[in-house]
């Protein structure tokens, strides 16, 4: 088991520390519970799903990185069919604020990852902020999605954001966790890329593919791989009021870290993005990297 875990497990009730141990103990264990597991949880503790959901947000807030805010934030997000997905805050030393993970992305971008079709709801241990509201009403499932926080009533996202400006408001019809796949090729390579089969790259390439840009058209992907080997990837999600966007790096530093990697570990990483788009991930992708310690990071470019 994960040693950030080993803490919040010891608060648990008897009955569903028992049940949970042994999955947070399996090698395999990534941040996410399947609908079985949570069934299986939800008996052993004897609780419904929006207080299991509650009593489990001290593990997804151990998972946070908050060198500068010292704030743990935990988010879970529940999708449709029953699973739930982990997400917690991520602040990077040396970097700016601007290119901080809150805990709610973190939860929603980790379901997107993971194929999730649509969530119904999120379990936070503190209200969203602004951004996050924000952030959410670019879902697929709009403002109907609950929001359950500890010690209040289940709302809405319509309650916590009314008079919602969102991407409706600008005719997009692709939603967040929308499946998509845009069909981009990479363009050739330069003498001193990546090989076309690296798997670095395909990953890259296959974020892209699924990456969430209507506004800009610039799509984008990151793959990042690990001193271990283990390789995570990125999709950009673009928002209609354009500041909540999670850049594709985030989005693939999210996954690297709720599986239990570290940060700091990365040795490559690859961005793939569109050539003529309007705007470039290049240059805040490099910055982080580079305080983040990796040195070798790489460009391709999309057709098609
Ligand atoms: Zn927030």
């Amino acid at each position: 088991m994960h040693a950030r875990f080993e803490s919040p497990l010891a608060t648990l009730e008897p009955g569903l520390r028992a049940a949970l141990a042994p999955m947070l103990a399996e090698p395999a264990f990534n941040g996410m519970l399947s609908a079985s597991q949570v069934k299986a949880l939800m008996n052993a503790g004897n609780l419904n799903e929006d207080d299991l959901c509650l009593a489990l947000l001290p593990l997804a807030a151990a998972c946070a990185l908050a060198p500068v805010s010292h704030f743990s934030v935990g988010a879970i997000a529940r999708g449709i069919g029953g699973n739930l997905y982990f997400g917690a805050n991520m602040e990077f030393p040396g970097v700016p604020l601007s290119q901080t993970v809150h805990a709610e992305q973190s939860a929603i971008n980790h379901a997107w990852l993971r194929d999730e079709q649509r969530l119904r709801g999120i379990t936070v241990n503190y209200t969203p902020c602004g951004h996050c509201r924000q952030f959410m009403n670019e879902l697929n499932s709009g403002v109907d999605i609950m929001i359950h926080l500890p010690g209040r009533a289940p709302a809405t996202l319509s309650h916590y954001l009314p008079d919602a400006f969102g991407p409706r408001d600008l005719s997009i019809q692709s939603l967040l966790l929308d499946k998509v796949d845009h069909g981009y090729r990479l363009t050739a390579a330069t003498a001193n890329g990546l090989s076309t089969n690296d798997p670095l790259l395909q990953q890259a390439l296959q974020a892209a593919n699924q990456s969430h840009a209507p506004y800009s058209q610039a799509h984008s992907g990151v793959a990042l791989q690990l001193a271990d080997g283990r390789i995570f990837a990125g999709r950009y999600a673009e928002n209609a009021a354009f500041n909540p966007s999670l850049p594709p790096l985030q989005s693939a530093l999210i996954l690297l870290n709720i599986n239990g990697g570290n940060c700091l570990d990365i040795r490559r990483a690859v961005l793939v993005e569109r050539d003529a788009a309007p705007l470039s991930q290049w240059d805040a992708t490099c910055s982080t990297l580079r305080a983040l310690g990796c040195g070798e990071i790489y460009r391709r470019t999309l057709e098609g």
